[in-house]
């Protein structure tokens, strides 16, 4: 280990700042470590309502749908104002069983964002139809409403039939915004834009369960703005399950029944189809521990905020925001609600420096980061078919160069976060030239 450490350090481009603390991060190397996530900490907490509920799921033996998965659901509507909420596999599916059941397909195109996880536009590729990109807001990282409109302005027009067709002729039916990082899209001028060009708004509110939209006086839940929305229980989601899972939202009732019958191979009456749907059925175990940790959103989203604001603080102490570090954009904050932001993701922004570097520096100092994410969509390789260069959505290729993601949970630490504060530090007060 030690002689690991001091190999990696001879190859640190910061030679002389890493010489000069190397015996410091000696000592410090087992007392400090901050994983980009703990998951470990939360389940302690309540590791015996889970097994509780666990048990006496395994008790009744109902293990597919049946009442826990309805009073997860329930508490889904309770929770988030939903008029309609349907438990599914994951928040993959869940976006595919609503494309679904929209009956989008080939020939259809779905308006979205580049800069976000595969997922967003995976799902409408899946159904035939064509995810077709415009560029993010560079401020807030968001689907940019202005863009958006230009977009549909300059580049779409109505046929005889008066349906709207983007340059390549395909329909356009509907927006899909995807609320990043566990803040909100500007839902009042995409909704302007939506209902001016009479499409629905889809959300993809993966990342931001518990989320409200303060741009809104009544606050409502992101997913539950528009027409529909889906999130994704991904063990590592700030409502995450242990497995996969998912939930999909919608206003209309008989667009529920729909994705109801969808999710569970078309089937309304047993073993008749009048659809082909497939097993996109949430799992009762499933539903039943989220269910639990539903009880505990609130405070785990306020405790995410509280360590939002202590790293903001201590960057800002440090001397690091502005010219070197961009913090993550609050667009909602100030506006009067608490859940404007629940940073699901905490996410900087490098003016200074080179990120890959940095990222190495952080990890041979225990501190682990991600990228999300490193190529947009519109340059993925699954997706070169659909004709787009580099250059085309610069603001989402600029997002994927220059952002970094730091450790964020309810259970950070106090001394975590000004460790990685710290590290940071060192790391901008060694750089050429500074
Ligand atoms: C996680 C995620 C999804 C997909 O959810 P899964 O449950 O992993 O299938 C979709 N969109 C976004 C933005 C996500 O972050």
């Amino acid at each position: 280990m030690l002689r690991f450490t001091a190999i990696k350090l001879c190859h640190d481009t910061h030679l002389n700042l890493a010489v000069a603390s190397f015996t410091d991060h000696i000592h410090s190397a087992h007392a400090m470590r901050v994983p980009l996530l703990d998951l470990q900490a939360q389940f302690e907490s309540i590791q015996e309502e889970i097994s509780t509920t666990v048990n006496e799921i395994i008790a009744s033996q109902r293990f597919i749908l049946g009442p826990a998965v309805e009073s997860f659901e329930a508490a889904c509507c309770d929770y988030l104002g939903a008029p309609h909420a349907i438990g599914v596999s994951s928040g993959t599916d869940a976006e595919l069983v609503l494309l679904m059941a929209l009956e989008y397909g080939p020939g259809d195109a779905v308006l979205t964002t580049p800069y976000t996880f595969f997922a967003t536009a995976g799902s409408i590729y899946r159904t035939g139809a064509r995810p077709v990109f415009t560029d993010i807001d560079p401020e807030t990282y968001q689907l940019c409403p202005v863009q958006l409109r230009a977009f549909l302005e300059t580049k779409c027009s109505r046929d005889s039939n008066g349906a709207l067709r983007d340059p390549n002729g395909l329909h356009v039916r509907a927006i899909m915004p995807v609320h990043l990082y566990g803040t909100c899209a500007d839902m009042t001028a995409l909704r302007a834009v939506a209902e001016e060009y009479g499409l629905p708004l889809l959300e993809d509110a993966a990342q931001a369960f518990g989320t409200q939209f303060a741009g809104d006086p009544s606050f409502p839940f992101a997913g539950t703005i528009g027409e529909a929305g889906f999130y994704s229980f991904y063990p590592s989601k700030n409502l995450g399950g242990f497995g996969d899972g998912g939930l999909a939202v919608c206003r209309d009732a008989a667009l529920a029944e729909k994705i109801r019958a969808l999710r569970n191979h078309g089937m309304t009456k047993r073993y008749y189809h009048s659809m082909v749907g497939g097993n996109f059925r949430l799992d009762a175990l499933q539903a039943g521990a989220l269910n639990v940790k539903l009880r505990h959103l609130d405070d785990w989203s306020a405790r995410r905020r509280d360590r939002a604001k202590r790293y903001v603080e201590g960057f800002t102490k440090a001397g690091l925001t502005g010219s070197i570090l961009e913090m993550p954009p609050q667009p909602w904050a100030g506006k009067g609600a608490e859940n404007h932001h629940i940073f699901h993701q905490f996410i900087v922004r490098l003016k200074a420096g080179n990120r890959d570097e940095l990222r190495d520096f952080l990890t041979a100092r225990e501190i682990g980061t991600e990228i999300y994410y490193p190529v947009p969509l519109h340059l993925q390789e699954c997706f070169s078919g659909l004709g787009y260069q580099e250059g085309d959505l610069p603001h989402s290729e600029a997002a994927a160069r220059e952002t970094l993601a730091l450790p964020i949970y309810p259970e950070l630490s106090d001394e975590q976060i000004d460790y990685v504060v710290e590290t940071f530090a060192t790391y901008f007060s060694s750089e050429p030239g500074e």
